[in-house]
């Protein structure tokens, strides 16, 4: 069992998140890419969690190159980042309002204060770092705020455990799981020049600025070869 990716454009993600807020129905986003793959292997909760989910959208190039491989390509990248640019601008836009919980402490309110610079109007009804020890007055302060957007960007597995744990109790329309994005949207991490997105290099340019994560990202390929395996086996 693998990841079952939605074919969508960025304008068509967000027209149905928006189209989910304003019917009033749930809309779990998720944003995978080669290194949930490599966990979804190994972790069938997290695998169910993620098909289970409104929109999957396909935050990495390697998803890209995977969907190509076994014969079925995905029209392109959404990533999450690009994802929470364009749902706040339409959130503001219709006067909807966001809650952001994630990242250290500071780096929320931050990304809120940014948001609303590029969003004027954008409502944000609340806050909260990722660093809580108790789920429920987390989830008690999400349901006061009222949000019609929830980001949680608590990195993965972690987001989408809180996402499916908390869904029925937390009376929010739209909830995207969106890992570092906070981090972007705060300005605290910059995303890869334009050229490096367009060619699809941009793990290039996140290696080149944090080492640390070689070893994490040594992993990536085997996720291309897990998809030639498929189509070896689908050719059979
Ligand atoms: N994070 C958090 N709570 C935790 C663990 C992580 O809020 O208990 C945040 C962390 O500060 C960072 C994000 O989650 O902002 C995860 O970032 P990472 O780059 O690992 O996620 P990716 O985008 O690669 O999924």
């Amino acid at each position: 069992m693998t990841i079952l990716f939605d074919d969508v454009t960025m304008d068509e993600a967000v027209s149905s998140a928006m189209e989910s807020i304003r019917e009033e129905k749930r809309c779990r986003v998720v944003t995978p890419n080669a290194e949930f793959a490599l966990e979804a292997k190994k972790n069938p909760r997290f695998l169910n969690i993620l098909n289970g989910s409104e929109l999957v959208l396909a935050d990495g190039i390697s998803v890209i190159y995977a969907s190509r491989i076994v014969g079925r390509p995905l029209r392109g990248r959404v990533t999450g980042v690009g994802f929470a640019q364009a749902l706040a601008a339409a959130l503001a836009k219709e006067g909807k309002s966001l809650y952001l919980l994630g990242a250290k402490p500071g780096v929320a309110e931050s990304a809120a204060q940014r948001l609303q610079e590029s969003n004027p109007g954008l409502v944000i009804a609340g806050t909260h770092d990722g660093y809580f020890r108790e789920e429920a007055p987390v989830v008690e302060a999400i349901n006061t705020a009222r949000p019609d957007a929830l980001f949680v960007c608590l990195g993965a597995p972690k987001q989408e455990y809180f996402m499916e744990d908390h869904g029925g109790e937390l009376n929010v329309p739209v909830m995207a799981g969106l890992g570092g994005s906070m981090d972007v949207l705060a300005g605290n991490v910059k995303r890869a020049p334009a050229f490096f997105q367009k060619c699809g290099m941009e793990w290039l340019y996140r290696l080149c600025k944090e080492p640390k994560r070689w070893r994490r990202m040594a992993r990536l390929p085997l996720y291309l070869w897990d998809a030639l395996m498929w189509k070896r086996k689908g050719a059979k």
